[in-house]
């Protein structure tokens, strides 16, 4: 069978390394670097916890799918330091993480059970230890590996329906495919349409920011989400490259619009994450170090979320690193048997 994959995020070359496995002729289309869009950078958070039942359950079977990349890479692809979730919705998570039988704790500000850059902060506490950081940079470096010549690089104006297949086209280059998979992140909006299938649109600017871990700091650092609690923000943040904590914030809508133009939200961004670390992290110091920008979809949160018309299947969410190996093995699965996989969570 001949299958096309629009997007080489890691989206894209996992679902391309699981046709492969499955025995299919497949093309992965990238019209830049594989993984260079909204997977770049080197890290990113794995957690089981989440606020749905069904989306710990499906964090598991992910979790297991890394342990067996991480077999076949020969190196560790998830350091598991764990992960905290803590504020107003820490109860919640942990009741669904409960409910889908995986292990957690619930503690408060203080506890021995944490290793985070304060010790005061909004509780409670979710801990999750099976939760820690995503080794990007490793899992690029295996899939790319992996794909080998099944990459073209090439940016695709189109994909259409025909009575003969599915036309990609490229430049000035068509090639008819038995199916084809979009999960061009950013790009998938304007492809989808071709073939009659909307899907979120809306983006804004997003920035991650890295600064300098203090000596004092506890060892090793568990990965950390801070729900807001009144004006305080929202945040992600995790070890990133040696020394180094990086911190991703909800900053204002108004100051991150796609409108409002890519310099003034970063540097919007900057300011806001940086004064929170001032602030709320003694452990780390508020020196930028590093920032790794994206276009991000606010109308999505951590849901899955697929589309099919004909032989076309397209899929797209956010937060979709923690799921890559699975979104993979379902991509492929569905790409060859013309199924539609069920969404999972919720839109936003
Ligand atoms: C700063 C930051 C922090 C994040 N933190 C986390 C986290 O902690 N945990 C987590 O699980 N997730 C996190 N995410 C989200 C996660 O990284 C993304 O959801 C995931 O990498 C998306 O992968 P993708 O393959 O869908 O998209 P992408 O990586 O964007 O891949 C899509 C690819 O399609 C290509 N493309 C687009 N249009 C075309 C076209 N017409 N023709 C050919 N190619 C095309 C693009 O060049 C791109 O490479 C974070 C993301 C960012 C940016």
């Amino acid at each position: 069978m001949k299958v096309a994959v629009v997007g080489g995020g890691v989206v894209g070359l996992s679902a391309t390394v699981a046709l492969l496995r499955r025995g299919a002729d497949v093309r992965c289309y990238e019209s830049g670097e594989p993984m260079g869009e909204r997977s770049a950078g080197d890290t990113r958070i794995f957690r089981l916890a989440h606020a749905y039942p069904d989306m710990v359950a499906l964090a598991e079977r992910s979790r297991a799918l890394f342990a067996e990349w991480s077999e076949r890479a020969g190196t560790a692809l998830v350091d598991e330091v764990g992960t905290v979730v803590s504020g107003a919705e820490a109860e919640k998570w942990a009741d669904a993480m409960a409910a889908a039988g995986a292990a957690h704790d619930v503690t408060d500000p203080g506890s021995p059970l944490l290793r985070l850059p304060a010790r005061a902060f909004a509780g409670p506490a979710l801990v999750d230890p099976a939760g820690g950081v995503i080794r990007v940079d490793r899992i690029r470096e295996f899939l790319t590996g992996a794909v080998g010549n099944h990459l073209r690089r090439a940016r695709v104006d189109a994909v259409e329906e025909t009575p003969a297949g599915v036309r990609v086209t490229a430049g000035s280059a068509s090639e008819t495919f038995d199916a084809a998979v979009i999960c061009a992140g950013a790009g998938t909006s304007a492809l989808a349409a071709g073939v009659g299938i909307e899907t979120p649109s809306t983006l804004e600017h997003h920035l991650r920011v890295s600064f300098p871990i203090r000596a004092e700091a506890p060892a090793p650092l568990q990965c950390w989400i801070t729900q807001p609690a009144g004006d305080v923000l929202g945040t992600y943040q995790h070890a990133a490259a040696p020394g180094r904590w990086a911190v991703g914030g909800q900053v204002d809508p108004a100051l991150v619009s796609w409108a409002g133009g890519r310099q003034p939200a970063e540097q919007a961004s900057l300011e806001a994450v940086t004064a929170f670390v001032a602030e709320h992290l003694p452990f780390v110091e508020p020196r930028p170090v590093g920032r790794l920008y994206c276009a991000h979809n606010p109308d999505l949160g951590d849901g899955l979320q697929f589309v099919r018309r004909g032989r076309v299947l397209v899929t797209y969410g956010e937060n979709l690193m923690k799921f890559a190996p699975l979104l993979g093995e379902t991509l492929a699965q569905a790409g060859i048997d013309g199924s539609t996989p069920d969404d999972a969570g919720p839109l936003a």
